[in-house]
């Protein structure tokens, strides 16, 4: 049977350390309602939390041990209750449905600078690289098909990092260029080119000295030096174990200008990966964005106290976080 499931966390109502679940349900299916008697990890007391199909789709992903359950079709957690000794107070739990909503994301933006210029006539190669993507994206699904059910079968949840395509194609002017393509590595299809990132495109043989498709050298405008460094960003991130990124200064500190700081920040981010980013930036500058996200989507001190900090900014959080004082900035 098909099942649908959704991210919940829980507090535990004496100490308030927070329970990640997965809650399973059975779409058009029978939906079976009772709940859980829950351990909490962290203070060991018992709690009652109530809970959609508690004995097969649903499930405690950390913070707590499930003892015990039961179903209100049978009536029975008056009983399940008084047998652990738990006292049915009927104190609400706080909890938090993580949901996902919109549309999915874009990362490498084509309306923005180009990154590739073929090395014979210096067209811009980016937009004809996904298109060329887009004409093969069927057949690399299927041969991703083939892996993902050697994967399933094989690979005890052992997940890899990301999956690579590599793409010919050819510029207007006839000279062939290797593109390739990148994405996180996921247990599902490709639905749109854009789902994948453009992570390189090398001229192929015969290649002269000096020929060179990165177009990122010389004097740019500031929407131009930001188009660079994200899809540099993406590059990075797929083709390197760790990417140290120096940013002194995300946003400014006066007056008109700082409501633009969470939105720099999610920026900063959306083209990161936690796990492989090391982020050096100023206390200032983090505590700037403390202050201004206060009640925004990314208020600092919310996310943390349940558990939902991205890793980046919980580690700039800790006391030990790498800060570094003396930058200097020049602004012409
Ligand atoms: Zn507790
Ligand atoms: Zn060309």
């Amino acid at each position: 049977m098909n099942t649908m499931h959704r991210d919940e966390i829980a507090k535990c109502p004496n100490c308030g350390a927070n329970i990640n679940l997965k809650v399973g349900r059975y779409p058009g299916g029978i939906n079976d309602s009772g709940g859980w008697v829950l351990k909490c990890n962290a203070c060991a007391s018992l709690f009652p939390l109530e809970v959609k199909n508690p004995d097969d789709a649903s499930s405690v992903l950390s913070g707590a041990t499930i003892i015990d359950s039961w179903d209100d079709e049978i009536n029975n957690r008056a009983h399940t209750l008084a047998k652990h000794g738990v006292a049915d107070t009927g104190q609400v739990v706080e909890r938090m449905r993580l949901v996902t909503h919109g549309e999915p994301e874009g990362f490498y933006n084509l309306e923005s600078r180009a990154l590739y210029r073929c090395t014979a006539c210096g067209s811009e190669l980016d937009t004809k690289a996904y298109e060329a993507l887009s004409e093969h994206l069927e057949s690399i699904n299927s041969a991703f098909a083939t892996y993902l059910n050697w994967y399933l079968a094989n690979s005890g949840g052992q997940a890899p990092e990301g999956i690579s395509a590599r793409i010919a194609i050819a510029c207007t002017c006839g000279r062939a260029h290797e593109t390739r393509f990148y994405r996180n590595f996921a247990e599902s299809f490709a639905e749109r080119a854009e789902d994948y990132w453009l992570i390189d495109i090398a001229p192929t043989a015969p290649v002269s000295e000096g020929d060179k498709t990165l177009d990122v050298d010389g004097i740019f405008s500031r929407d131009d030096c930001i188009a660079i460094l994200e899809k540099l960003l993406l590059r990075w991130q797929a083709s390197h174990s760790a990417v140290l990124l120096a940013a002194p200064f995300i946003g400014f500190n006066f007056p008109g200008a700082k409501k633009k700081v969470p939105d720099l920040w999610n920026w900063v981010l959306k083209y990161t990966n936690p796990e492989k980013t090391l982020l050096v930036t100023r206390k200032a500058t983090f505590n700037l964005l403390k202050e201004v996200a206060k009640g925004t989507e990314i208020d600092v001190e919310f996310l943390k106290s349940w558990g939902l900090l991205n890793p980046t900014l919980a580690t700039l959080d800790k006391k030990k976080a790498f800060f570094k004082t003396d930058f200097h900035a020049k602004f012409y």
